[in-house]
Order: structure tokens, then sequence, then C-alpha cells
């Protein structure tokens, strides 16, 4: 039987801090969607001390960010880019259109159709996560998505220029500097000046995956991803403290609200690993951030053994799983919750989140147990048709179809059925 040897905060504890963070969002979207872009400017003077008369950077200023770098940055930007639409590329590959003929005269299909218009929210509060526009802009782009609008946070009183230069190096077609609720509100509601989209997709705060969560139904979105969490699952044959520690850590300094755990079956790797977290919290330069972190959501948990670990980590569905174990793909083949699996030691979540190809957009807070990450599937929607080519198919289909209408008390639909039998079949239908 697991036990702990450190707990994260308590579920009513995180619960009231939902509620305050609902309700912050629930006044903020009235207003927008009262006011518009008044509201909106009106917000991000208040949260980010940003005012500009139009948030939409110009191709001048676009271009003034990507000067600002250096040649080895661009490289760098154009290196992970290319990661990411090459594995983007071979999964839209993956859908195919089907059509096909399933009974005699019955022709089945869908077509994957692009969505027309996406909006790609960058975070930029804490750390300027250039990354997050190469998960969402080259990925709505590889989809086939004509417009792609994307927006992000000024990053100390300014756009941040790395995050610009990913946004266009990436193929955005608007480029606004905008944060928060406001940015997401505006894209998923229109206003004035930026016209609606069809979905939100990409992470941010607590606030930015509220307000998507509540704009769902409205606008589409991807997915719920708010403060990133992370899981590592280990053992003494496939890690040691220092690396442990490490790779919670280097998660934790997400932010103050981001939960690392170590689920691990040996309690001397479990202390290891706590002993090297205090250590590292005295050098890391995030620590302000990371210790927060740790104390407030940090837990470890010393299981039985690889089953029990399964078990519990389906149980948490962490947005990111390290596995460092003596056989990482047992939990590739038995683990069924999770945003992405990290296996085995010689990769890790920071490969991911920056380089590596896979999308760093993943589930957070449980929804990892409906949902996989961002991904082109999310940008296309999978359209159904038919067509009957045969007289004596249409007829056949609609004797079935008029009984289970007339099971259902349905008239009307059973008399769409009954006039092709009638007109088709030349006869009525047999009850
Ligand atoms: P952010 O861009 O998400 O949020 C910054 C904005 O929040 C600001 O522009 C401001 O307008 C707004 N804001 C701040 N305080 C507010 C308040 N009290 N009320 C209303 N609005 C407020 O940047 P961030 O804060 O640095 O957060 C980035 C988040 O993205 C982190 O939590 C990180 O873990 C998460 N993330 C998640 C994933 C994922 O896939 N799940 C991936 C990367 C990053």
């Amino acid at each position: 039987m697991a036990h702990y040897l450190k707990r994260g905060a308590t579920a009513e504890a995180k619960a009231e801090t939902n509620r305050q963070v609902r309700d912050t969002v629930e006044g903020i979207l009235s207003d927008i969607e009262a006011r518009g872009d008044d509201a909106v400017r009106e917000l991000s003077i208040r949260f980010d001390k940003w005012d500009r008369d139009s948030y939409r950077l110009t191709d001048a200023e676009i271009q003034a960010c990507i000067d600002t770098l250096r040649p080895q940055d661009i490289r760098d930007i154009e290196f992970a880019q290319r990661q990411v639409r090459n594995f983007a590329q071979i999964q839209r590959d993956s859908m195919k259109d089907v059509e096909v003929e399933t009974l005699p005269g019955v022709v089945l299909g869908h077509r994957n159709l692009p969505l027309n218009a996406a909006g790609c929210y960058v975070p930029g509060g804490k750390y300027p996560l250039l990354a997050s526009a190469h998960m969402s802009v080259i990925t709505a782009k590889v989809a086939g998505v004509p417009r792609v609008a994307t927006c992000a946070p000024p990053f100390q009183g300014r756009p941040a220029p790395a995050i610009v230069a990913a946004q266009a190096m990436a193929g955005a077609d608007e480029i606004y500097c905008l944060g928060g609720i406001q940015a997401v509100a505006a894209m998923g509601l229109g206003t004035q000046s930026i016209a609606p989209v069809d979905i939100l997709v990409g992470p941010g705060n607590a606030f930015v995956a509220e307000a998507k969560r509540q704009l769902f139904g409205r606008v589409g979105i991807d997915l719920f991803a708010g403060p990133t969490e992370t899981l590592v699952i280990a053992d003494e044959i496939g890690c040691d403290g220092e690396l442990a520690a490490t790779d919670l850590l280097g998660q934790a300094e997400h932010g103050p609200d981001s939960p690392a755990v170590l689920l691990t079956t040996s309690e001397t790797l479990a202390r290891e690993t706590m002993a090297w977290i205090d250590r590292l919290l005295d050098i890391l330069p995030t620590a302000d951030i990371a210790r927060r972190a740790w104390d407030s959501y940090g837990e470890v948990i010393v299981a039985e053994d690889d089953a029990e670990m399964v078990r519990i980590a389906d149980e948490i569905a962490s947005e990111h799983v390290q596995v460092m174990t003596a056989d990482p793909d047992y939990f590739l083949k038995n683990m069924t919750n999770y945003g992405a699996l990290f296996l085995g030691a010689r990769t890790n979540v920071s490969f991911g989140d920056k380089v590596i190809g896979t999308n760093h957009t993943l589930p957070t807070k449980k929804a990892a147990r409906y949902t996989g990450g961002l991904w082109v599937g999310k940008f296309i929607k999978t359209c159904t048709y038919q067509r009957v080519t045969s007289d004596e198919a249409s007829a056949m289909i609609g004797e079935y179809c008029s009984r289970l209408c007339d099971l259902e008390g349905f008239a009307g639909h059973g008399e769409q059925a009954n006039i092709r039998v009638r007109r088709y079949g030349h006869r009525d239908v047999p009850y």
C-alpha cells in the first residue's frame, strides 16, 4: 500500500482557488462582451500596465523584434520549429479522408476540414514562452487553417521580441500584444478591432485556462491547458536523487501553482530526492517560484511496485509524466491517463517543452482522462457525408428507418423514409 512522505495542497484549498479564479473570469468576460475594445484596453492597462491604440503589431514592429535576436537565436528557433512542423505534418498525413460502400448502394464518408480561423494564445507573464508559438501557430498552419491570430502579453513593458519572432516565423497572420483573459476573450468573442476566431488554443495561467473553459461552446477550445504539472516516476535502477530533483524543479519553476510529484518504489530514492531538492533550491535562479510550488503542491509518494505506480499515476492523470525506471516501456504499455510521456532518463520534459517536436500544450487538472494534447486534429473537423446510389438501397434502408421512427413516435421522420420507399421501391413499408 502506497504512503506519502510529502503531501500537497488539500482539495478544499484547491477548490477555493478555483472558485476565486472562476468568479474573476466571469466578471471580466461579461465586461468585454458588453464593451468590446474599451474594456480590453482598460483591462490591459489594469493587469499589464500596457496601453496602445491598436494591440495589433505592425510589420515594422514585428521586423524590429526579429532584428533584436542574435543569429544563433534565430537558428535555434528555426530548428525547434522544423521539428514541430515535421511531426505535425506526419500526424496530418495520418488523418485520411474516408469513403466506403458499407452496403450495396450505400456510400458513407468523412472529410477532414480545417477550421477557418484559430486564436493562439502564447503565455508570457512570468517568462516569454516562445515555444508555445511553435506549438499552436505551426500546428494550425499545418492543419490548413487560413487565418491564424495570435496573442501574447507584454513582457517587461513591451512585446517580447523572441515571442514575436517565433509567432511571425511560425506563419501567424495577425500578431497582437495582449495578455490574459482580455486576449482570450477578444479573440474568442471578437471586438470592434479583432474578428472572432472559431477555436481558441494554447496554454496559460489559471485565468487564461478558465477563460477558455467559460468561452467553450461559443467558440471551440483545444483543451484545458492550465498551470503546468509534472509527475516523475522513478526507481533506483532508472534514476538517482539528483536527476529526479532536477526534473521536478525544472517544472515547478513554471509558477507557484505548478504541482510536481515524485512517485517511486524506493523510499531511499525518495529521501535522496528530497535532500537534492533542498540543495538545488539554494542555487536555482528561479528558486523563488519553484520553492513556493514545491512547498504548496509538491508530493512524494512511495508505492509497492510498478503496477501500483501505474494505478496511482492514472489517478493523478498528470500533464507530464517522466518515467525513469528499469522498464519505462511498461508504463507506455499500461498507463492510460497522461498528457505526454517522457520515457527513460535520456529525455525529459524540457525537450518536449522546447524543441523535440511533440506538442507541449497539454491537458492539466485531470483533463488527461478525456483528451490528449494539442495536435493538428484539434484544428480539423471530421465531417461525415452519405449518398445512396440505387433505388433498391434507398427503399431497403427506408423500410428499416420507417419502423425505427415508429418506435420513437417520430411521425415526420417516418414520413421522410416512407416517401422514399414508395417513390424508389414502389411499395409500402411492411410493418
Ligand atoms: P500568462 O500569459 O498565462 O498570463 C499572464 C496574464 O495573466 C497577464 O497578461 C495578465 O493579463 C493576466 N493576469 C495576471 N494576474 C491576473 C489577475 N489577478 N486577474 C486577472 N488576470 C490576471 O503567463 P503566466 O502567468 O506566466 O502563466 C503561464 C502559465 O502557462 C503557467 O502557469 C504555465 O505553467 C502554463 N503553461 C501550461 C502549459 C500546458 O500545456 N498546460 C504549457 C506551457 C505553460
